[in-house]
C-alpha cells in the first residue's frame, strides 16, 4: 500500500522522547529475532529517514523478506494511518512498527520490545487517538486492532452477541503481562 504522503512542516523536529522508544525498542525487537525486514511497508528511502530521525549514527539497513507480505499487515498499517495524529512521517513510521509486530505471537507490547504495555498504551494514545479512544473498555491491544479489522470487513469474530456472556472474555480482555 501507498504510505500517507509525510508533512513537511515534521521533518526538521526533533523526534521526542516516547517516539524515539517505540522506534528503538521495535527495530531492537526485529533485529532480537531476526526480523527481516525489521519494518515492513517501509521503502528504503522512508527507512533511511527513519534512521536518520530517530537512530542517527547507527548503520542499519531494513533488509528484505523472501517469505509473502502478512495477511493483515496492509489492513493494519492502513488502519493506524487513517488514526494518526498528526499524520506525520513518524506516525507512519510508528504505525509500520506497530504493524509489523502485530503478526508475531506475543502481547503487543512484547512483540514491539517495549519495557511495559503502558509505554504502548501511552504512544498508541498520543499518536492515533481517535483509534485507541475506541478502545474504552481496555481490550487487550492485538485483540482490539484485529476485532477493528474484522468490523471494518464486516466478519463476525465474537462468540457472543455480548462480551460478557462470551467464553473468550480472558482471552479479549484481562492483564497483558
Ligand atoms: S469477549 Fe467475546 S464478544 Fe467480547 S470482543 Fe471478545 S470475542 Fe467478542
Amino acid at each position: 500500500m501507498n504510505a500517507p504522503e509525510p508533512s513537511l512542516s515534521h521533518l526538521a523536529e526533533v523526534v521526542p522522547p516516547l517516539e524515539q522508544i517505540v522506534v528503538a525498542c521495535a527495530i531492537a525487537q526485529s533485529q532480537r529475532i531476526g526480523a527481516q525486514p525489521l519494518i515492513r511497508g517501509l521503502d528504503d528511502a522512508a527507512f533511511a529517514a527513519l534512521c536518520a530521525r530517530c537512530l542517527p549514527g547507527v548503520p542499519l539497513t531494513n533488509g528484505r523478506s523472501a517469505s509473502a507480505p502478512f495477511d493483515e499487515f496492509d489492513e493494519l498499517f492502513a488502519l493506524l494511518c487513517e488514526h494518526a495524529s498528526p499524520r506525520d512521517e513518524l506516525s507512519v513510521w510508528i504505525a509500520a512498527a506497530i504493524a509489523t509486530a502485530a503478526q508475531r505471537d506475543e502481547h503487543l507490547w512484547q512483540d514491539m520490545g517495549l519495557p511495559s504495555r503502558r509505554e504502548l498504551s501511552a504512544i498508541l494514545n498520543l499518536r492515533f487517538p481517535s483509534l485507541a479512544a475506541l478502545n474504552d473498555r481496555d481490550m487487550k491491544w492485538k485483540k482490539f486492532f484485529y476485532r477493528q479489522l474484522c468490523l471494518r470487513a464486516e466478519v463476525p469474530i465474537c462468540k457472543s452477541p455480548n462480551c460478557a456472556d462470551c467464553s473468550d472474555l480472558a482471552v479479549c480482555f484481562g492483564p497483558e503481562d
